[in-house]
């Protein structure tokens, strides 16, 4: 196995790591459970101290780690400049909020004195992936830390630069060794990790397949799991959307973190009074995309995380095709080296065909055309995932009953789904289970003791 942290705008390999030996992981879990002894007896002010240093090292070394992700997986200046940013805000938000988050919280019930108190679980392990390599680990980890919790995380093996520098930043905020630990491991150790008796759960965001192995791995364990896994969310256009800023935000919406965001928009649900200027108009944008490198200040789409990815994309992409799906724009890849994928638009997609419920993982959007609301929000459940999703309208009442329709932990108004530190985050049916971020974030990996008084 290598963990080789390639350019995917280049395709050059910039370093290699080597990864763990077996007898490293068993002395990291020992660090790792040995350092929760005494972190999960620090007092708050403790923890909190140390996490704002995180945030402020994030906010003052932010040039470095944006070059750093930029170079690593490919995503653009920009992106990954709003990425540290975001990190710091999270580590800033659970820093200043987890005490009142865990306060002891008093049972309403009638002749009863009792509460919850809130206490860490353990050791912690999270397999994250590359997609946002700074802010998925720092959505699990900060939270976890500030609960007492000890973490260990698995990166994806093509981020193994930012594990690194993630790994360094938590000790140079002070936690003590074993807090927190980078393990440069490959995916089938994870199973020895997660049923050792000294590990209380584990977290994965990843694909389907990825969280299904570990899921099982963890119930077979009896321990605690959160996933994170793909979306296909739904982009619902309805009849009094204002078209330009639709427009707008679908391609936003599509070409986020070049398609590769599991709450991206994927699929263009328009109904058929606006879908004809709907779609020449996002066809028109789709095309103006600056496709190029990263680092360029004027590129507008980047490439994909890897090469791997670009292949896979395409033979997605191809096979829908051959079933018969109609290629409006794009449909294929630049002739350059490096992992770049033309922003594409598909139409004519039906349930028979594979792609329809597959998670396409780069710039390629599926319209489809319904008759009213009502086939729209049908359409929209007509998917195994369940992430998130957005509905557009003029009417805002409107788009609150389209959205208390739609089978997704989260549904937006008039935006694309996105991410704030301050409010949950996560899915249903294959998208997984269990929330990240918000008050709700803390509470995945923390015993609910009953303290019952009498
Ligand atoms: P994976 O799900 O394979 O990788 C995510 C993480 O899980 C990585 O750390 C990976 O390790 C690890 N992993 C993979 N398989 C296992 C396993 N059986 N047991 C334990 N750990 C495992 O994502 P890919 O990079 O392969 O991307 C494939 C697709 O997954 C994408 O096209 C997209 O559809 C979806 N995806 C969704 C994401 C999201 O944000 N929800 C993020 C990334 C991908 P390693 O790198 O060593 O294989």
């Amino acid at each position: 196995m290598t963990i080789a942290s390639t350019n995917p705008a280049t395709n050059e390999t910039v370093e290699t790591f080597q990864p763990m030996v077996k007898d490293e992981v068993v002395q990291a879990i020992a660090a790792a459970s040995d350092a929760f002894r005494s972190w999960r007896q620090t007092a708050f002010e403790e923890r909190t101290a140390k996490l704002m240093l995180f945030a402020k090292l994030l906010r003052s070394n932010a040039e470095t780690y944006t070059r750093l992700i930029t170079q690593e997986m490919g995503k653009r200046l920009s992106e990954s400049h709003y990425e540290v940013e975001y990190c710091a805000n999270i580590a800033e938000f659970y820093a200043q909020g987890a005490e009142k988050f865990l306060a002891d919280h008093p049972m309403d019930v009638e002749n009863v004195n009792a509460y919850l108190h809130y206490e860490p679980l353990g050791v912690l392990l999270g397999v994250m992936p590359w997609n946002f390599p700074f802010y998925q680990v720092v959505r699990f980890a900060t939270p976890n830390i500030m609960a007492g919790n000890t973490v260990m995380v698995k990166h994806a093996s093509n981020v193994p630069r930012c594990a690194k520098a993630i790994e360094e930043l938590f000790h140079q905020c002070g936690l003590p060794a074993g807090v927190y630990t980078n393990l440069f491991i490959p995916s089938e150790f994870v199973e020895s990790i997660v049923s050792d008796s000294r590990v209380q759960g584990v977290s994965l965001t990843g694909s389907e397949p990825a969280g299904a192995a570990v899921a099982a791995i963890a119930g077979k364990n009896l321990k605690r799991s959160v996933l994170e896994l793909g979306g296909n969310d739904a982009f619902i256009v309805l009849d009094d959307a204002d078209l330009e800023s639709t427009i707008q935000l679908a391609v936003q919406g599509r070409t986020v973190n070049a398609g590769q965001s599991c709450v991206a928009s994927k699929r263009f649900i328009v109904v058929e009074a606006i879908a004809k200027p709907f779609l020449s108009g996002f066809k028109q944008k789709m095309e103006e995309l600056k496709l190029g490198d990263p680092m360029e200040e004027e590129t507008t789409l980047a490439p994909l995380s890897t090469e791997n990815a670009a292949v896979s994309l395409l033979e997605q992409v191809q096979s829908a095709i051959n079933a018969g799906a109609t290629v409006v724009t794009g449909g294929d890849r630049p002739d350059r080296k490096g992992a770049y994928f033309n922003p594409t638009i598909l139409t004519d997609i039906t349930p028979e065909m594979p792609t329809f419920d597959q998670e396409l993982f780069g710039p390629v959007a599926s319209v489809f055309v319904v008759k009213d609301e009502a086939a729209a929000i049908k359409l929209a459940n007509h998917s195994s995932y369940g992430l998130g999703g957005s509905v557009f309208t003029s009417d805002v009442e409107r788009g609150r009953r389209v959205a208390e329709q739609i089978e997704t932990g989260m549904v937006f108004v008039n935006q694309p789904t996105k991410s704030q530190a301050e409010l949950p985050f996560g899915g249903i049916k294959n998208s997984g289970y269990g929330r990240e971020l918000s008050h709700l974030g803390i509470l995945e990996f923390v015993n609910k003791k009953l303290i019952h008084l009498g």
